[in-house]
């Protein structure tokens, strides 16, 4: 009797089952908007001119070296991360009240954040958005919480926030939850609350007494701006809030694989600075160790470009297509919408018509990835979603 024969076949992770089935497909005209990665306007992977040069310098710099790095990362790096999230001026940094410690990624600064949150801290309840990234609820339950609650934040019926649902929601959520804030390009929807609607969001969480987690997947990517890209999260600093803020460098670097991430911590008091890293220590001390250096150490090399314009383009693009070509229904979302994805409204039966009968790749939510499309393909796209709604 084998230890293992009790062992259930777990659910497939949607995005990935759809890229396999992506690549098995030998349909000449296939089309993939499933998988969140930048590709070009061939639609081919991109590794950035700028990584490219920092890997051969760092090859040949001889005072490198394959030490471990310390258990909370790189200091050059979770440095200048934070200071790129934060800002040089933020009043976390100068009074020595904000830090960084160099994660796997952003899914790493989710979990360890979390865990820290979970275990030490002792939260219980965590709130996501509906819908959210897939990863969001298997990263908070892992790490420790008893409890998952959505927020309301898309309107079908308006194709985009239901700001009224987000805000009623906050409203009623229990003292002491923690709650996921994108801070842009809110994935899948691409559908960001506005400044205003920032501000009273900000104001629920500090009279209900909530705790703010930030994910920054996309800074520099949404708008083409680092810091209109975190403008949200600097709001937060200087209105007096502790938080949490996961910082990943997988897209605005290109680095996927590298798992570059940052979990920035901003807490009221300097003095408590040395035990919560103390605390953090020993979470990552006990989950692995300590940190890879190859990609931090590009990213504390150099300075960030961007992907930005041509997803811009790619949105303008997709919607002139739609309209040209006559479908039905109003597609502005389309490019009112902010970063890599689009929900776009096209329901389950709708989303699996596009993979079965036209061969495009997208989520059962109608989430299509903008860097999936290309000025080649966005006619093909446009018609076949024509076809589909009609
Ligand atoms: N949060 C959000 C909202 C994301 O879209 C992603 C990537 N798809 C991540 C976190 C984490 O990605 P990674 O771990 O590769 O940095």
């Amino acid at each position: 009797m084998s230890w293992f024969s009790d062992v259930q076949l777990g659910p497939p992770i949607e995005v990935f089952a759809l890229s396999k089935q992506y690549n098995d497909d030998d349909f000449e005209q296939k089309v993939n908007l499933g998988v969140g990665a930048y590709r070009t306007n061939e639609g081919k992977p991109w590794v950035l001119p700028v990584v490219r040069a920092a890997e051969k310098a760092l090859a040949n710099d001889e005072t490198l070296n394959k030490e471990y790095l310390p258990v909370l990362g790189l200091e050059a790096f979770t440095t200048a991360a934070t200071k790129m999230l934060l800002g040089e001026d933020s009043p976390a940094v100068i009074q020595n009240r904000a830090f960084g410690v160099q994660v796997l990624s952003g899914t790493g600064a989710l979990r360890v954040g979390a865990e820290f949150l979970a275990r030490v801290l002792g939260k219980k309840i965590f709130y996501y958005s509906n819908p959210t990234w897939g990863n969001h609820k298997l990263v908070f339950k892992n790490a420790g919480f008893v409890e998952g609650r959505e927020y309301r934040y898309w309107s079908e019926k308006n194709r985009g926030l239901d700001f009224e649902g987000f805000i009623t929601d906050l409203r009623n959520a229990p003292e002491h939850s923690v709650i996921i804030l994108h801070a842009c390009a809110h994935n899948p929807t691409g559908s960001d609350p506005t400044e205003e609607q920032w501000i009273q969001i900000a104001d629920v969480i500090r009279e209900k007494r909530l705790f703010p987690f930030f994910d920054s997947a996309y800074q520099g990517f949404a708008s083409g701006d680092l810091i209109k890209d975190a403008s949200i999260v600097r709001y937060f600093v200087k209105q007096g809030f502790e938080l949490f803020c996961a910082q990943s460098f997988a897209k605005n670097f290109g680095l996927y694989n590298e798992r570059v991430g940052n979990l920035v911590v901003v807490l009221d008091n300097p003095e408590q600075v040395a035990a919560v890293k103390s605390q953090i220590t020993l979470l990552v001390r006990g989950m692995y160790s300590n940190p890879p250096s190859h990609g931090a150490r590009i990213v504390s090399r150099d300075n960030i470009r961007t992907m930005s314009s041509r997803i811009i383009e790619m949105r303008r693009l997709l919607r002139e297509a739609l309209e040209r070509v006559g479908t039905p229904g109003d597609w502005s979302h389309i490019t009112q919408q902010i970063g890599m994805f689009s929900y776009t409204g096209l329901n389950e039966i709708q989303s699996e018509n596009m993979v079965k009968k036209y061969h495009i790749y997208m989520l059962r939510s109608g989430r299509i990835s903008m860097c999936g499309l290309t000025p080649s393909n966005v006619d093909y796209v446009a018609e076949a979603i024509k076809d589909t709604v009609t």
